[in-house]
């Protein structure tokens, strides 16, 4: 990134080598000079050296002047783990050097966290979704589950439904400032099949007149559906 560096060729002073920077005639390098009005005495910034005390009459021609140029500079910043957007990295001296010489400051590095193709995240809690099966949704299975160091398995129970959310803890974020690990939040979609053979079609059909026949309910949202939707009609008349 552009920053102001300390110039090599007058070490910071800006004036041309061989020459150095004189002390300011106006206010005797003091960078203030007191200005008589009627009775009252005024304190200002010298209007000669704008208050630094010393004038360059012969100014380097590297920096002209100025002390300092501006220079790319290339750094890396170890990040520590569990930082969020929003933290901030000092680096020590690695800021704008400093007028005439003087020390540099230091840099502050504003971490954005780039949204992650899997994983949501926030704070120290993490957030994925999974795709399950509707067979899986409704007879119950394992589902492979990534985490961030690796795999691990996710039983799921008979008769889940779509948006159910399992809590994996310990499996999110180590905070940067230290505490308890977060969680791992996985919310299981079920998946409508889709490019289905005539066979599997059929299947479908068949399982679907078998629901028909039986007297149980086996679509507890849907029949809450209906039955609210019945109601409200019937309510109307
Ligand atoms: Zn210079
Ligand atoms: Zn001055």
């Amino acid at each position: 990134m552009p920053t102001l560096v300390g110039c090599n060729t007058c070490d910071g002073s800006g004036a041309k080598p061989g020459t150095s920077a004189k002390t300011c005639g106006t206010c005797g390098g003091v960078g203030q000079v007191r200005m008589q009005q009627g009775f009252f005495s005024v304190q200002q910034t010298c209007p000669t050296c704008h208050g630094e005390g010393q004038v360059v009459s012969d100014p380097c021609n590297d920096c002209h002047g100025q002390g300092r140029i501006e220079e790319t500079k290339k750094l890396s910043v170890k990040i520590p783990a569990g930082v969020d957007t929003g933290d901030r990295i000092r680096l020590a001296g690695e800021g704008e050097a400093g007028t005439h010489g003087g020390p540099s400051g230091d840099l502050f590095v504003q971490m954005n966290v780039r949204d992650h193709a899997i994983f949501e995240r926030d704070g120290k809690h993490l957030f994925c979704e999974v795709p399950i099966s509707f067979i899986d949704a409704a007879l119950g299975g394992e589902l492979e589950v990534p985490t961030l160091e690796s795999r691990v398995k996710l039983k799921i129970p008979a008769e889940t439904q779509t948006g159910k959310l399992f809590r994996l803890r310990g499996k999110g974020i180590k905070p940067v400032r230290g505490g308890a690990v977060g969680d791992l939040l996985v919310r299981a979609i079920v998946e409508t099949p889709v490019n289905l053979s005539n066979r599997q079609k059929e299947l479908l059909r068949e399982f679907e007149s078998a629901m028909d026949d039986s007297q149980q309910h086996h679509a507890p949202k849907k029949t809450g559906f209906f039955d609210s939707v019945k109601k409200f009609f019937e309510d109307m008349t």
